[in-house]
């Protein structure tokens, strides 16, 4: 906790205010242009030390995102948060709001909440663009009233375009891990920090990374390349470093990864433009297919087989957030398929309590991968 808890510290320092933001996929460059410093509170795991405040609010059988991020919006990051914005997503986070607010001022914080509503219809069904951009008009308008910042368009783009930056490293970045000139551990370190960072020292980081060799990478396959089996990732979080160092110690390397604060996060990112309820339109919409953006769900398949082909990645493993309901009403759909093209697959599930302890997925990890070379 104190590790973030000094990173927000940090931001705070910088003068801007800070605005929590989840899930995933919030509009980041509309909230840089307009001087706000936001923070995607999401894979907070191995930063919240316990969940004792969430679960007060919130069932056991929540899924460790929620509950992480739950604890330290009320815990004492409550003191740094200066806003919290979300769009609807999951049935898991939709009454949060009224739990985050009614909490914070209960311990005498006014802290505004600002919402968007992402229209979760197929696009080729339902014209819903004109909603959306409705929305982004009124967060503007309302980000606006409280913060006391006009909308520039030139800052807009200027955002933008930083962030397009980053989204370029982050791939060439991945790009080195599948290649093994750096080790996926390094790479997954920089991003979950980089959710703390302003974009600017993100970027910074990231450029970092790609100029020296990776603390992870020394040592991290016993085996050559040419004689390890690359696997595709999955799942709403990234794994643990024990699950991926248990893949190093069975001879496999991440070709490529469909982790959504990962790759579907940054694969897509339209070019800047002046008008944000345009940019983000383009945004939502082409958007790279998430189960938790429902409407993509046609486009989610094709998506994900042409991610696995074009790594080389010979098998995938999904890493199950226990608890997720998207995810696992996906697993059993993309499995499937996946049998059907001839990709072997494994689903491992990490629950809350797994943080520390997960030793019981190495044997699996080790006999999927005797498996695979006995193919
Ligand atoms: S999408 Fe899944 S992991 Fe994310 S908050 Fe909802 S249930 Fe939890």
């Amino acid at each position: 906790m104190m590790n973030l808890l000094k990173k927000l510290d940090a931001l705070k320092n910088d003068g801007r205010p800070i605005i929590a933001c989840f899930p995933l996929y919030p509009p980041l460059a509309l909230f840089h242009s307009m001087g706000l410093a936001p923070v995607v509170v999401w894979g907070l795991r191995g930063h919240v030390s316990g969940t004792e405040t969430a679960d007060r609010h919130l069932p056991s059988y929540t899924c460790s995102v929620a509950r992480h991020l739950t604890e330290f919006i009320l815990s004492d990051a409550r003191d740094f948060i200066d806003g919290i914005f979300m769009y609807n997503a999951c049935d898991t986070l939709r009454n949060l709001p009224e739990i985050l607010t009614g909490q914070l001022a209960a311990a005498g914080r006014d802290v505004p909440f600002f919402h968007m509503h992402l229209p979760m219809t197929p696009r080729d069904q339902t014209e819903a663009s004109g909603y959306l951009k409705n929305e982004i008009r009124t967060l503007i308008t309302n980000l606006s009233d409280r913060f006391g910042v006009k909308f520039s368009s030139e800052k807009f783009q200027n955002s933008v375009a930083l962030y397009q930056r980053m989204r370029e490293l982050v791939l060439a970045v991945q790009d080195q891990a599948a290649a093994g000139r750096l080790g996926f551990l390094d790479f997954a370190e920089v991003m979950q920090a980089g959710a703390f960072m302003p974009v600017e020292g993100h970027i910074r980081a990231l450029e970092d990374l790609t100029a020296r060799p990776g603390k992870h990478n020394a040592g991290a396959s016993k085996l050559p390349m040419d004689n390890t089996i690359g696997v595709m990732i999955s799942g709403i979080l990234p794994p643990q470093p024990s699950v991926v160092n248990a893949m190093t110690a069975a001879g496999m390397t991440v070709a490529a990864d469909d982790i959504a604060s990962f790759y579907r996060s940054y694969a897509v990112m339209p070019e800047p433009e002046p008008d944000p309820a345009e940019y983000y339109g383009k945004f939502y919409d082409d958007h790279y297919p998430c189960p938790t953006l429902l409407y993509m769900g046609d486009r989610r398949w094709a998506a994900f087989m042409d991610r696995l082909r074009q790594s080389g990645a010979r098998a995938v493993i999904f890493i199950g957030e226990k608890f997720c309901e998207y995810e696992y009403f996906e697993f059993p759909y993309l499995e499937k398929r996946l049998a059907e093209a001839g990709f072997p697959s494994l689903r491992i599930e990490i629950s809350i309590d797994d943080d520390q302890h997960t030793g019981a997925h190495d044997s699996r990890i080790a006999a999927f991968s005797e498996m695979l070379r006995g193919r």
